[in-house]
């Protein structure tokens, strides 16, 4: 592994939420955490990351560390 952020995060979280959705059927929602992230997040919507849905239950947190990162790797739609 880098120890870059790959260019590609948004492909990333984009797999991370397929596999999210996929599960998320039988117990939804999901949420899908920043690996190693410096503070622990929990899983619901009222997290210190004010953690976005992307899809209906898919709830997508956002790293402490590395944000601008993570803003950067958006894709535009
Ligand atoms: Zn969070």
């Amino acid at each position: 592994m880098s120890d870059d952020l790959p260019d590609d995060m948004a492909d990333t979280i984009s797999e991370a939420i397929e596999k999210a959705v996929r599960l998320a059927k039988d117990d939804g929602p999901w949420h899908v955490l920043p690996n190693n992230d410096l503070r622990d997040h929990i899983d619901t919507d009222e997290c210190w990351c004010s953690p976005i849905e992307v899809e209906d239950d898919v709830w997508v947190h956002r790293p402490l560390d590395g944000r601008d990162e993570y803003e950067r790797g958006r894709k535009p739609s």
